[in-house]
């Protein structure tokens, strides 16, 4: 390979989907130029149709008052039905085994809720060493909840010595070790910080067999690998919008829970008037009879105008279909990776896995320069404006995203920290 300038730009130039960058708006420095804006794994750009999804619920409101409840061209009882199939498609999923609700640390208590039941010999909850913050909160204060201590009910799975990446292998030996006495299992899809996406499969399946009720975080996933929650049978799983699915600040989350779970009675659940079914919940009686499914999980009633971003950005993905974007997304981030390899050698260390097939968009480069020059480095690619991110003690993430990044978005980050690093 050349790995020149030219070169990137005839890769743009033979990209099927590269006319969708037209459709989201980049942001821009002070002065007005276009970033490269490599960050849709924290925040997703805003699609250009976004203003007009939110403007639309905006007049509703102005022109029909409460009723826009159930008038209008999307009355707001049935918005859901705008984002759930859409969602439903990106996870793996049956319609009616997904929902839009609340945000995402809510979403994972709400399901350990029903799906984490410790009972005797059997209370402990695993998550990985690294997880992120909210994740490792969500289940320490859940076992807190039930009066059960981290210390001896947290258990945690890391990477071997020496290695940034989980081993499959080792998932499923602690499974196998420990689980008799773990109740259920919280991993991510794919890792926050590594960009490893883990085998929900083989995972699933070591969980079950030892008994485990096992859910994943998703925030990762959604919208950037392939998922097949259903197939798969994971139990529950949760996820936010705003990083691949681009629906903005603050936007609506996404919860799943597998149909074998979605009509049982016996899982106890924090309940709430918009998780009852639409024929009887305004007759505003005192029984609660639950939409079967993952809608049954919703307390109250959704923020449609968190919700009305993401409208846009999931017809979007509707109308390309996430293969075509993975495709995209495989050549895009291995060209990156052939980059990195080719122009930072010895510079940095690639903590994300070299198998395509292990990770998604993401690179998570660790420069070798130690922290201070690192964090100097990553100051002067934010100046030339190029936007990576930072996470401590000196790592840069990079995620070119197939819907709006450009492998010349790719080869002017490499140039860049090569140039700083020189
Ligand atoms: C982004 C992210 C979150 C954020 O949770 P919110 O409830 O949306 O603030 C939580 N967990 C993981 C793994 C994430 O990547």
């Amino acid at each position: 390979m050349r790995l020149d300038r030219e070169q990137s730009l005839e890769l743009d130039a033979a990209d099927g989907l590269r006319g969708w960058r037209e459709r989201f708006v980049l942001p821009q420095s002070a002065d007005g130029r276009e970033l490269v804006y490599l960050c849709g794994h924290s925040l997703g750009a805003q699609p250009v149709r976004a203003a007009d999804c939110v403007e639309e619920v905006m007049r509703d409101w102005r022109t029909l008052g409460v009723d826009g409840h159930f008038a209008g061209d999307h009355p707001w009882t049935r918005y859901q039905e705008r984002v759930a199939p859409a969602l439903a498609r990106l996870a793996g999923a049956q319609e009616h085994e997904v929902v839009a609700m609340n945000t995402l640390s809510v979403n994972l208590h709400l399901l350990l809720v029903s799906f984490y039941r410790p009972a005797a010999g059997r209370k402990a909850i695993l998550i990985e060493k690294d997880a992120f913050p909210s994740d490792r909160h969500a289940v320490q204060s859940q076992l807190h909840f039930h009066g059960l201590d981290p210390r001896r009910d947290l258990v945690e799975i890391a990477p071997r010595e020496g290695e940034s990446d989980l081993r499959t292998e080792d998932v499923v030996v602690t499974i196998e070790r420990e689980g008799p006495r773990i109740a259920t299992i919280l991993l991510p899809g794919v890792q926050y910080l590594t960009g490893q996406s883990l085998d929900i499969a083989a995972i699933t399946q070591a969980g079950h067999r030892a008994g485990c009720t096992v859910g994943f975080d998703l925030a990762h996933a959604i919208g950037n690998v392939e998922l097949e929650l259903h197939e798969h049978e994971v139990d529950f799983a949760a996820w936010c919008n705003y990083k691949y699915l681009n629906g903005g600040p603050g936007c609506i989350a996404g919860a799943f829970v597998h149909e074998r779970h979605g009509r049982r009675t016996d899982l106890p659940r924090l309940a709430g008037w918009w998780g009852n079914d639409l024929e009887t919940r305004f007759e505003m009686g005192p029984e609660f009879r639950p939409i079967p499914g993952a809608q049954g999980w919703q307390p109250g009633n959704p923020p449609i105008l968190a919700m009305a971003p993401l409208v846009a950005s999931l017809e979007h993905f509707a109308a390309v279909g996430l293969p075509a974007l993975r495709r995209k997304s495989l050549a895009l981030t291995g060209y990156l990776e052939a980059l990195v390899r080719e122009r930072l050698r010895g510079q940095v260390t690639i903590l994300t896995p070299a198998d395509p097939g292990q990770r998604g968009a993401m690179l998570s480069l660790e420069l070798r320069c130690g922290r201070d020059r690192a964090r100097a480095a990553f100051e002067t690619l934010l100046a030339r404006g190029i936007v990576p991110d930072w996470r401590e003690p000196g790592v840069i993430r990079a995620a070119p995203v197939p819907f709006y990044n450009s492998f010349e978005d790719a080869w002017r980050f490499v140039d860049a920290l090569a140039a700083t690093l020189a």
